[in-house]
Order: structure tokens, then sequence, then C-alpha cells
């Protein structure tokens, strides 16, 4: 990318409306002097102002500092639009896999208890929690039952013993995204999601043992439940083969809104459709099911390793105080009220590798947390680190309240796979101290450490822009991978 990026205060930088023709807003993008270069060589930032161009879009086109390439949208891209003109809503600015997020759970546990177990313990969690693409878990739900709990969310698998109530206290829209219309789900999405609910999937997922490293915030840490050298772990996942699917048979539908509705695309992955049209709400009725699967799917991986703990220290998870932090989507479009040139507009905002991080006092902040402000859970590489952060109010005020969603991708993944020849990526982790089995030894070389960026950088850069604020740094101890 050799356009123009114009500073405009602090770590952000602007694609004028004049770089392309048809941008209706500013690209704004977050990152560090020194992350430009790297970005600059990546086709990311003229996504960014590709999609300036959708109709209905609010303030600016964003893009958070762990950006990269993405299927029309960047990935760590943020766009709200306005229904009342003419607002889209786009399938490529939510992702394949809609809701992809993360949980964190807690334990009791400190490094102490669990270095001597580490190996037991991954492999305990290796051998029960199912891993890789396409593969089955061990719970199976007919038709009929995964349409019910895409209408309800994990309360349909906590009714059956797997969790408890609590656990929707502290989901992201309680794990219910209320408008999600199961009978908008095409049959072959539900029958690939019917047996897959409670499994990891591929490659970038992961579920990790970590330690809390460092704390920067005592106070947030304090009512967050974190403490230097907890253990905790981290699950990242999103909708398996059932949001995959949602998201492709909508492009299908997609394909002609541009001249049914009239409207141009600079690129096709692009295709949207008007927020009021039968297609775009066919697409959001579906996602926001889709959506309440993923939170299930998070659940069901969070029992598991419940289980497992449980199994290995002898003990009831409740007696190891595994009780859940927090649980975010990264792949989501939602319909939020942002404060926009001073007026209260509800808008459709698209969060792509993007994490919503409301602050203090917001509604939707769990009243546990309500005082401090939303967990914010940022994975970054299973070598060096991951992050919680709190959500603060500069969300609000710049990126329609979002933050980031982890490192970001630094090498592609033919790339990675390349430089891990020859190598054993296991072996070099274990000398890191962590320990990691993964489906595939491929999936390893893609998935090292340094094929993503800096973690620390990025949240360095969110950090000083007030995006949301740093609070507890994790080490990982051990990963078990797709
Ligand atoms: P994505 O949803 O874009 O595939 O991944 C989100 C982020 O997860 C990536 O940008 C990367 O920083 C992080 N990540 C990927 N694999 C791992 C892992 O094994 N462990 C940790 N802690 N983070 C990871
Ligand atoms: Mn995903
Ligand atoms: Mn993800």
């Amino acid at each position: 990318f050799t356009g123009p990026l114009e500073h405009i205060g602090c770590c952000c930088h602007r694609i004028p409306t004049s770089y392309k023709a048809g941008m209706r807003v500013p690209g704004h993008i977050y990152a560090s002097d020194a992350m430009l270069e790297t970005i600059r060589k990546d086709q990311a930032p003229d996504q960014v102002a590709n999609v300036a161009t959708l109709p209905g879009i609010q303030v600016a086109s964003i893009a958070m500092p762990d950006i990269h390439w993405g299927y029309g949208f960047c990935i760590g891209g943020v766009c709200a639009t306005d229904p009342e003109e003419g607002g889209v809503i786009s399938p490529g600015g939510v992702g394949y896999d809609i809701n992809c997020g993360v949980r964190l759970l807690k334990t009791n546990l400190y490094l102490d208890d669990v270095k001597h177990h580490m190996r037991e313990l991954v492999k305990a969690l290796f051998y029960t929690i199912p891993t890789g693409a396409g593969r089955a878990g061990r719970y199976k739900f007919n038709p009929v039952e995964t349409r019910r709990l895409m209408g309800e969310g994990p309360r349909f698998v906590i009714d059956r013993g797997l969790g408890v109530a609590r656990d929707l206290d502290h989901t992201e829209a309680n794990g219910h995204i209320d408008g999600g219309d199961p009978h908008q789900v095409s049959d072959h999405a539900v029958k690939r999601g019917a047996e897959q609910c409670g499994t990891l999937g591929s490659g970038n997922h992961f579920l990790e043992v970590q330690v809390v490293d460092s704390v920067f915030d005592a106070d947030v840490a304090r009512a967050f439940g974190l403490e230097l050298n907890q253990i905790c772990v981290m699950i990242h996942s999103g909708s398996r083969g059932l949001g995959y699917q949602v998201c492709d048979d909508s492009l299908a539908s997609f394909r002609n809104c541009p001249v049914k509705y009239g409207f141009e695309l600079p690129d096709r992955q692009l295709a949207c459709a008007p927020v009021d049209s039968p297609e775009g709400r066919k697409y959001i009725a579906a996602m926001r099911a889709a959506a309440n699967y993923g939170f299930c799917n998070r659940q069901l991986l969070m029992q598991q390793a419940r289980e497992v703990f449980a199994g290995v220290f002898g003990r009831s998870w409740e007696d190891l105080g595994m009780e859940q932090l927090y649980d975010v989507a990264h792949n989501i479009a939602k319909l939020e009220e942002h404060t926009i040139e001073g007026k209260k507009k509800k808008v459709w905002v698209h969060r792509k590798g993007a994490t919503r991080a409301f602050p203090a006092g917001h509604p939707e902040v769990p009243e546990a947390f309500r005082a401090v402000g939303q967990p914010v859970i940022i994975p970054g590489d299973m070598g060096r680190a991951s992050w919680i952060l709190v959500g603060s109010q500069g969300a609000m005020d710049k990126t329609f309240g979002t933050t980031c969603h982890g490192a970001g991708r630094a090498m592609s993944r033919t790339a990675a796979l390349k430089d891990g020849v020859g190598r054993k990526i296991d072996k070099e982790l274990e000398h890191r101290g962590v320990i990691a089995m993964a489906s595939s030894r491929n999936g390893l070389a893609e998935e090292q450490p340094k094929a993503y960026k800096n973690v620390d950088d990025v949240v360095g850069v969110v950090h000083d822009a007030d995006l949301s604020r740093r609070v507890a740094r994790m080490r990982p101890l051990g990963v078990i991978k797709g």
C-alpha cells in the first residue's frame, strides 16, 4: 500500500476520502509508526479504503493494530452503518467464522500447583477435547435440538447440566442475541453444526493454560478476580462448520444486490445488502442464530476443560474455582446505540477480528464489572503472551466501542509453513516452557509464535489510544491446537 496515511493524533492514521473514488468516509488505522511499515506491505489498508465506500457507513472505516488481509474486509476491521441512511449489512464484515471469540476461565490454582502436572494436564485436555478441522464432538444434537440450541444459546446446554446459570451473566449478550432465527439457517448448515458443538476446530483455534505473568491495574484485576501467578484457561473457537455455511449461503444470495439496490462495490468480496431488505434481514437472523451456536460451542469447550481439571487434580471444578471471567465475540455484527456527531443513533457495528470494549457504566457490561468496565480478552500467540484488558471511554468516542482482537498475523500461513520445514516446533516451545499438542504438525508451523505480531506491541497501541487499558498479562504454559 503506497497511499497516504496521515498521522491524526494518538496512534491514528487517516486514509483521506480523496484516495479512492467512492469513499464516503475516511479510513482510520490505529498503529504505531513502527507497525505502519509492516502494515503497508499488505493489501489490508486498501481494504479499509474499500469498506469506506459502503452505503450508509458512519464516521470512518476503522482498523485496529492487529490488521491484516481478510476476505473483502481486513481482519481487525470495524465499520458501522446506519439503516436510516440506506446502511448495509455485509457477511464479509463479520467473517466466515461467525462469533469466533474468546472465553477466559479462572481457577484458584497457582503456578506452583500446576507446574509439575502440565504434561499430564495438556494430554488429558488434548485427548478429551476434539480438535482439528471437521472433527465431530461427543455431544450429539439432532436437527431439531440444534435449531433450539441456536435459538436459546448456552442456556440450552446449561439446562442439561453442562454449566451453571452464572456462566451466562459473564457472557457477552448473556450468550443470547435477540432476533436470531434458526429457521433462516439452511438444513445443510444445521447438519454441519449438529455434531460439532463442543469442538475446537482447526489451526488458529486453541485452548490454552496460562499463568498471570504481570498485573498492570491492581484495582481492575481485583474486580476481575485476577492475581499474579494465578492459573487461567483461555478458549478460542467459533461457530464451526455451521457459521461457515451460513456465511457461504448468504454470499450466494447477496450476489445480485448491487444491481437490485443500485450501488457499486469496488470489490465483489464486499457483498452486502441493505439492512432493511429481504436478503439483509435473512442474513441477520441466520447470523444471530449462528452467533448463539458459537457461544454454546465455547460453553461446551469450557465444560470439558472443567471436567479435565477435576480429573487431573482430583477436586470438583467448583472447588477449583473454575469460574468464567468473560466470553466475548470478535467476529460479529450487532445493532448498537452510539453517539455520532452529538446524536444518538442505532447502527450496525461490524467487528471482524475486533472486540467490543465497553467502558465502565455501560448497561451491557455485567453488573459485577459495571464499575470498572467490560473485560476484554486478547490472545497473542502460543509462545509469548496474551492479555486481559478493560474497555474504556476512548473506544466509545472513537471506534464504536471496539478494540483489537489479538496480535494479528505477521506471516501468511504458507510463509509460516515454509519457515517451519525441518523444525520441531513442539520441542522449541517446550524449551520456552510451553507444552503444545496439535492435531497436525503443519498446523503448529502455521501457528508458530513468530507467525504473529508481538501482542505486547498491539496492546501498547490500543492502550495508548485509550481504546482499552492493560489489566494483566498472561504467559502460556500449555496449549492444544486444531
Ligand atoms: P483469529 O481469530 O484472527 O484467527 O485469531 C485471533 C488471535 O489469536 C490471533 O491474531 C493471534 O494473535 C491469537 N492466537 C492464535 N493462535 C494462538 C495460540 O495458540 N495461543 C494464543 N495465546 N494466541 C493465539
Ligand atoms: Mn475462528
Ligand atoms: Mn477468532
